[in-house]
């Protein structure tokens, strides 16, 4: 790794799903704002739905989602009966209009903890409440370990057509240290059901930056998995915040590959795919030629959301579940992380939202600027300014902050058009800081930049 890169990787930078990014939501948000944002949707607005589902059969040590594993399935069908309380509560608040949901995006935790009793009730609340349309993406999280050719064949009958697999190594060792057995042969018999059960879509995570992790051994884990053509890889770096999430503590720190290494392995892992045919995505995709992301980031019409790259372009993203975050064109709505409280509400008829943020006109602009750097790897910003109606006199300071990134040859800046050079696309995010106007530089706010 060049020297002059270093500072850089070691620098806490936010993921840039959103902007403003969630650290900057308020607590104490009042659910009547969220309530009202819902009633105003236009019943023209296309809708996206995620639906969260915080419950695992066992914890990975690397796990940073919101999610636990419950003593008993009679938490997660209590969960259920008030999640679909609350996607009819909502629906409600649409006054009966049918929205057209084209994405829905079942997270977690793990979804297929769920029977599948209960996952069709949900699907079926979405689909009553707010209509899924024709051709809409229907896309679940699961786990290989669990997935049977059976179960691949309800799940594609229900209408589910996107499917991602947490794959992260393939090798024994590390996945010992992470406790998340499953071997390739596993996972290569469960994309099988997938394709048999007529799944059109299959997602691999993989990750870098755990223990027991060489430079070697990410190779080998993403040749394996080039192996099996998952449409979409995503490729995440793994954040240690064992103060946050207590079970990482399982994970010795020392173990640890540093930032050096961490780099390596990231950029081998990129080698290896797009050796094998994968197109480079964004800040951490890859998609084979025929999927959508990649034809959408050739025509610059990639989307950044929650969910990471998307095609999504949907008006509002209504959310459910503890935890879950929702997108309105005023703002954004996060619902309670406890399960309890969450529940508590719903129990009440009211809403579950307890953090959010109203966006203002600048926000909004530079939101647009951020998606488009973070999806193109360059933007005008002084063209999106003027779409937005600002001039550039909020942007003065911008080639001084760009010149450290332009100086170790990461980025370059012609005119007000700003660019991050491809083989350096580990450090968008840090570029994308300098139009982030709440960005303050706190340790352990954010994961670092590699
Ligand atoms: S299965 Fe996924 S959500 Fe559950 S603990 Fe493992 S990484 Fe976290």
């Amino acid at each position: 790794m060049d020297k002059k890169l270093l500072p850089f990787a070691l620098q806490d930078v936010p993921r840039y799903t959103s902007y403003p990014t969630a650290v900057q939501f308020q607590p104490d948000f009042p659910g009547v704002t969220a309530d009202q944002w819902l009633t105003r949707l236009s019943p023209e607005a296309s809708l996206s739905v995620y639906v969260h589902i915080p419950f695992c059969r066992q914890l990975c040590w690397y796990c940073g989602c919101h999610t636990s594993v419950p003593n008993s399935y009679d938490r997660a069908a209590r969960y259920v009966e008030h999640l679909i309380r609350d996607i009819e509560r909502s629906a409600g608040l649409l006054n009966g209009r049918k929205g057209r949901v084209k994405h829905f995006h079942f997270g977690g935790g793990t979804p297929t903890y769920l029977d599948d009793m209960h996952i069709a009730e949900i699907l079926a609340a979405v689909d009553k409440g707010f209509g899924l349309a024709s051709g809409a993406e229907v896309a679940l999280e699961s786990d290989p370990r669990t997935l049977t050719r059976e179960r691949a064949r309800v799940l594609s009958g229900l209408g589910f057509n996107r499917i991602s697999f947490g794959v992260q190594d393939f090798a024994t060792p590390v996945q010992m240290k992470i406790n998340r057995l499953q071997t390739y042969g596993l996972v290569a018999s469960a994309t099988e059901f997938l394709r048999a059960a007529g799944f059109k879509a299959v997602n691999f995570d993989l990750m870098y930056g755990l223990p027991a992790q060489t430079v070697e051994s990410v190779a080998r884990t993403a040749r394996q998995a080039a192996e099996l053509q998952p449409d979409r890889i995503a490729v995440f770096g793994y954040a240690h915040v064992p103060w946050f999430k207590k079970h990482q503590k399982m994970i010795d720190e020392a173990e640890l590959p540093g930032v050096a290494e961490r780099y390596h392995q990231a950029v081998t892992i990129e080698e290896e795919l797009c050796g094998a045919g994968y197109a480079a995505i964004g800040l951490d995709h890859f998609a084979l030629p025929h999927d959508e992301l990649t034809i959408a980031a050739g025509n610059r019409a990639l989307r950044r959301n929650f969910q990471g790259y998307t095609t999504d372009v949907a008006d509002a993203l209504l959310s459910f579940g503890a935890s879950a975050i929702g997108e309105f064109p005023q703002g954004f709505v996060q619902s309670a992380r406890d399960t309890l409280q969450w529940s508590g509400a719903i129990a009440r008829g009211e809403s579950p939202v307890t953090r959010g943020l109203s966006i203002t006109e600048e926000d909004r602009m530079r939101a647009a600027i951020i998606e488009r750097l973070m999806c193109d790897l360059s933007v005008d910003y002084a063209k999106i300014a003027a779409r937005h109606g600002f001039g550039l006199e909020g942007f003065a300071d911008v080639p001084d902050k760009l010149l450290p990134a332009i100086g170790a040859g990461l980025a370059t800046l012609d005119g007000t058009r700003v660019a991050v050079v491809p083989r350096h696309r580990l450090f968008l995010r840090t570029v994308a800081t300098v139009f982030d106007t709440h960005f303050v530089s706190v340790p352990n706010r954010h994961a670092k930049a590699v």
